[in-house]
C-alpha cells in the first residue's frame, strides 16, 4: 500500500502529544544536502552531510552568506522566492565549487513563515531536460486517461502510465472511504509480484496527520528507505528556538515506523502522488520499488502534473457515475410516479411491482404503512418489528425523512433484525394519517479482504518505561466483516424519496378532488331523479284516477249495452289501473325516501313492534295463526321510528306471505356483537333479524330481490305484490347508513339481517 507515516495510536490514551510530529522530525534523507536561510540569506541550519557533497563542514558554512556556497546571479534568484508563498517550490540547476570539482544540483527552494530552506539533489549535468520530451511524456499519458468511459477504467490507465513513466515494480490507486479507510482500487505491477488489488486498510494506516500533509503537499518521494537519516546542525532553528518546519521538505527524513511497515512489505523505494478532489484527499497514487529507486526531479515533476491532470479527471469521472446514478434513479422515479398516478388505487400501485419501489432508493426491502395497515416488499423484518420501529421514528423525523445506516446503534433492539435493516430510511407522506414508507438495508457483510488485521494496525510495546511504535507484522488476507452498518444513503437518495413524497402527497390531493367533484355531481344528479320521480308519479296519479273513475262509470251505468268482451275489457281496465296506482304509490314512496331527511329518536323497539303486530293481527282475520317470536327483549336504538316501523311492518308481512307451512312462525331479534368490534372495544351497531320457516329463495335471487318491482312469482301467486316493498326496505336502511342481507334455504325459511348505523 502507501505509506504509514505518522500512525496514531489505536487507542484513546495515548495522545499526538507521545509521538513526535512527522512534520518536524530534525533530520532529513541522506540523498541531499537541506540549508534553511534567515531572509537574509544567511545560512541558519544545515544538514549535517555538507562535507560529502561541498567539501565544506557544517560549522564553515553556518552562518555564512549564500553566497559563500552559490554563484552571485543564483543567489539573487533564491532571493525571489521570499515573495512567493508558502509551500510554494522553486526549482534551479546551480553549480558548486568544491575543494576538488564542481559538482552539479537540483536545487529546489520554498518558503516557510520564518526562513528559506533550499534542498540539494546531486545530478549528473547541468543541462536541462528539453520541454519537448516532457510534453511527449505527459501528453500521451492525458490522452490515453481522458479517453476511457468509466471511472474503474480510467483508474486502471493511471496506475499502468504512471508506471510507464516511474518504472516502479508497482503502482496502485488507493481510494479512502469516509472513515479514512481505503482499498487498493486499481494497480499495475511487475508480473512476479503478488496482486494488492481489492485490499482494505484501516484508517490507522494511513492517520489524518499523514493525510493532511498529503493535501499540503502532493509529492512525496523516498528513494531509499534503508539511508540513514542525516539531522539538522543545528536542530533548531537558532533565532526562533524551534525545530524546522520540514512539511514541505523533498528531503524530510521518514518515520522509524514508516520504514519497518514498508520493510514488512519488502519495499525499498516509494513515490506517493495525492489525488485531489473538491479539496479534499480523494486517494492517494503509491509507488513501490523493491530495491532504491532514484527518480530526477524533472520526472517527479511530472508525475506531480499528472497528479493534478488525474485529480481534475477525476472529479469529472466521479461526478458522471454519481450523474449517471442520478438520471437512473430519476427515470425510475417519473415511472413509477407517473403509474402511481394512472393507478385506481395508490397504495397497490405503490407496491406493485415489488421491486420498483426498492430501486427508487436502491432498498433491499421496504414497508408501506397505510394507517394501521402496513405492507411488507422485499427482504424487511417482521411485521411487529416493523411496527414498533415505526412508533420509535416517528419521534425522530424531520422533515419528513429519517435516516441512518447504522440503525443498530441508535435503536438497539434492531439489532435483532440487522440482517435486514442494519440502514433505514423513513419518509413519512402524512402525520395525520399515518403514512410512511420505510426502506430497509442489510448489514453490509461484505467480506473486506483487510491486508494484515486492521486491530493489529499498531503495536504498543512499553520498553525501558518509554512507548515504542511498531507497525503490524502481518500482510496476509484477513477478512473482517462490517459490523451492524449498512451502506450509506446517498444525498441523491434522499433527495429522490423526497421528491417521491411530493408527488404521492400531490396525487392523492387530485384524487381527493376528483372525488369531492364527483360525489357533488352524484349527490346532485340524485337529487335531480328523485324529484323527476316524484314530479312524475305525483302527477301520472291524475290522469290515472280519471281513467278508473270513467271506467267504473261504464260499468256501473252502461252494463246492459255491452256485450260479455266489452265487459270483460272494461273490467280489466279497471284492475289494470288499480295495480298501476299501487306501482306509482310504491315509486312515489320511493321518490319521497329519496328526499326524506331523518327524524331520529331513542326507539325502543319492544314498544314499536308490540303496537306494530297488534295493527297486523287486526288486520288479518286468521290472526290466531300467526305465531311471531321475540326470543329476548330488543334494545332501543337512535332511528326514525316511523320509517323502521315500515322496515318490520315489509319483513313482518313477507314472511307470512312467501308462506305455505301450515304452522307459519317468524322470530325477531338480533344478534350479539361480532369479535372484531369487541377487540376493538368500539361500539358496534346490533345486527337485527327477520326470520320465518317460509317457502326461501334462491343463491341466485338474495341480491335481486332488492331491486324495484322484482318479484319472484307471477301476480296471482302468494297473494300478489308489485316488488317495491323490499327496494323500499333496503332504502330506508341505507337512510340509516345500515346494510341488509339475506340468508336462506329453499323450503326451509329465509331471515333478513339488518343494521342501524
Ligand atoms: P312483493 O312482496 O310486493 O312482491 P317485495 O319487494 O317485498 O315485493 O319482495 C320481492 C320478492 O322477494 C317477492 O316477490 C318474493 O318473491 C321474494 N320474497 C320477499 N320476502 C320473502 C320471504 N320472506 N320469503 C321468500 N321470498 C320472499
Amino acid at each position: 500500500m502507501s505509506q504509514s507515516e505518522d500512525n496514531l495510536p489505536p487507542t484513546a490514551s495515548l495522545t499526538n502529544h507521545d509521538r513526535k510530529p512527522i512534520h518536524i522530525p530534525g533530520s532529513i534523507q541522506p540523498h541531499g544536502v537541506l540549508l534553511a536561510l534567515n531572509p537574509q540569506l544567511d545560512i541558519l541550519q544545515v544538514s549535517n552531510n555538507t562535507q560529502d557533497f561541498f567539501g565544506k563542514s557544517p560549522q564553515e558554512l553556518l552562518g555564512q552568506p549564500l553566497t559563500s556556497l552559490l554563484e552571485a546571479q543564483q543567489v539573487e534568484a533564491i532571493r525571489q522566492c521570499w515573495l512567493k508563498n508558502i509551500g510554494i517550490y522553486t526549482t534551479y540547476k546551480v553549480a558548486i565549487h568544491t575543494l576538488y570539482d564542481e559538482r552539479y544540483f537540483d536545487c529546489i527552494v520554498h518558503r516557510i513563515a520564518d526562513a528559506l530552506i533550499v534542498e540539494l539533489e546531486p545530478i549528473e549535468s547541468i543541462s536541462e531536460v528539453s520541454f519537448l520530451s516532457f510534453h511527449a511524456l505527459v501528453s500521451e499519458a492525458i490522452a490515453d486517461i481522458q479517453r476511457t468511459s468509466n471511472l474503474t477504467e480510467f483508474l486502471h490507465l493511471v496506475a499502468i502510465q504512471v508506471r510507464q513513466i516511474t518504472a516502479f515494480d508497482r503502482v496502485m490507486v488507493y481510494q479512502f472511504d469516509r472513515t479514512g479507510a481505503g482499498a487498493v482500487v486499481a494497480e499495475a505491477k511487475r508480473e512476479d509480484l503478488p496482486p494488492y488489488l481489492g485490499l482494505h486498510y484501516p484508517a490507522t494506516d494511513i492517520p489524518e496527520s499523514a493525510r493532511n500533509l498529503y493535501q499540503r503537499s502532493w509529492l512525496r518521494f523516498v528513494p531509499n528507505l534503508t539511508g540513514q537519516p542525516v539531522k539538522l546542525v543545528p536542530i533548531e532553528n537558532p533565532i526562533t528556538q524551534q525545530p524546522l518546519d520540514l512539511s514541505f521538505s523533498v528531503l524530510r527524513s521518514v518515520d522509524s515506523c514508516c520504514i519497518e511497515y514498508y520493510q514488512n512489505m519488502g519495499v525499498t523505494g516509494i513515490l506517493v502522488i495525492a489525488l485531489m478532489q473538491n479539496q479534499q484527499l480523494w486517494g492517494l497514487i503509491s509507488c513501490h520499488h523493491e530495491t532504491p529507486k532514484h527518480l530526477s526531479s524533472e520526472l517527479r515533476q511530472i508525475c506531480e502534473f499528472l497528479g493534478r491532470i488525474v485529480s481534475l479527471e477525476l472529479r469529472h469521472k466521479v461526478n458522471q457515475l454519481e450523474l449517471d446514478y442520478q438520471v437512473k434513479l430519476q427515470s425510475l422515479q417519473s415511472e413509477f410516479i407517473e403509474s402511481i398516478s394512472q393507478a385506481d388505487n395508490f397504495s397497490d400501485a405503490l407496491i406493485k411491482p415489488e421491486l420498483r419501489l426498492l430501486d427508487v432508493v436502491s432498498a433491499s426491502g421496504a414497508a408501506v404503512c397505510l394507517d394501521n395497515e402496513i405492507t411488507l416488499v422485499g427482504t424487511t423484518p417482521e411485521i411487529d418489528q416493523v411496527r414498533a420501529l415505526i412508533e420509535w421514528a416517528e419521534t425522530q423525523v424531520k422533515d419528513n425523512l429519517f435516516s441512518s445506516d447504522s440503525l443498530p446503534q441508535i435503536y438497539p433492539e434492531s439489532v435483532a433484525f440487522k440482517d435486514t435493516a442494519s440502514g433505514l430510511l423513513l419518509l413519512r407522506i402524512s402525520q395525520v394519517r399515518r403514512y410512511y414508507i420505510l426502506w430497509f438495508r442489510p448489514e453490509v457483510m461484505q467480506t473486506v479482504n483487510w491486508a494484515g488485521n486492521p486491530n493489529e494496525a499498531i503495536q504498543v510495546a512499553e520498553v525501558d518505561g518509554t512507548l515504542t511504535w511498531s507497525p503490524r507484522k502481518s500482510f496476509a488476507k484477513w477478512q473482517e466483516t462490517v459490523q451492524l452498518t449498512s451502506l450509506a444513503w446517498k444525498q441523491c437518495e434522499l433527495d429522490n424519496a423526497i421528491a417521491l413524497r411530493n408527488a404521492i402527497v400531490g396525487i392523492v390531493l387530485s384524487k381527493a378532488d376528483e372525488l369531492a367533484k364527483i360525489n357533488s355531481d352524484l349527490e346532485r344528479s340524485n337529487r335531480e331523479l328523485a324529484s323527476f320521480a316524484y314530479a312524475a308519479s305525483h302527477d301520472l296519479k291524475e290522469p290515472l284516477r280519471g281513467i278508473y273513475n270513467y271506467s267504473t262509470i261504464l260499468l256501473e251505468d252502461y252494463a246492459q249495452i255491452l256485450d260479455a268482451d266489452g265487459l270483460e275489457c272494461l273490467e280489466t281496465v279497471v284492475t289494470l289501473s288499480v295495480r298501476m296506482e299501487t306501482l306509482i304509490n310504491a315509486l312515489l314512496r320511493l321518490a319521497q325516501l329519496g328526499q326524506a331527511q331523518l327524524r331520529q329518536q331513542a326507539t325502543n323497539l319492544n314498544e314499536l313492534l308490540n303496537q306494530l303486530i297488534d295493527v297486523f293481527r287486526a288486520s288479518r282475520q286468521d290472526s290466531q295463526h300467526f305465531d311471531i317470536r321475540i326470543p329476548r327483549p330488543l334494545p332501543t336504538v337512535e332511528c326514525d321510528s316511523v320509517l323502521v316501523n315500515e322496515v318490520f311492518s315489509n319483513l313482518i308481512n313477507n314472511a307470512f306471505k312467501y308462506n305455505d307451512k301450515t304452522e307459519q312462525w317468524v322470530e325477531i331479534g338480533y344478534l350479539d356483537s361480532p369479535e372484531l368490534h369487541k377487540k376493538r372495544q368500539t361500539p358496534e351497531p346490533p345486527v337485527f333479524y327477520v326470520r320465518d320457516n317460509g317457502i326461501g329463495i334462491p343463491q341466485h335471487h338474495l341480491e335481486t330481490i332488492f331491486r324495484l318491482f322484482k318479484r319472484l312469482h307471477s301476480q296471482e301467486k302468494y297473494g300478489g305484490g308489485v316488488g317495491a316493498g323490499l327496494a323500499i326496505v333496503k332504502k330506508i336502511i341505507e337512510l340509516h347508513n345500515g346494510r341488509i342481507w339475506v340468508e336462506s334455504t329453499i323450503g326451509v325459511g329465509s331471515t333478513f339481517y339488518f343494521t342501524l348505523e
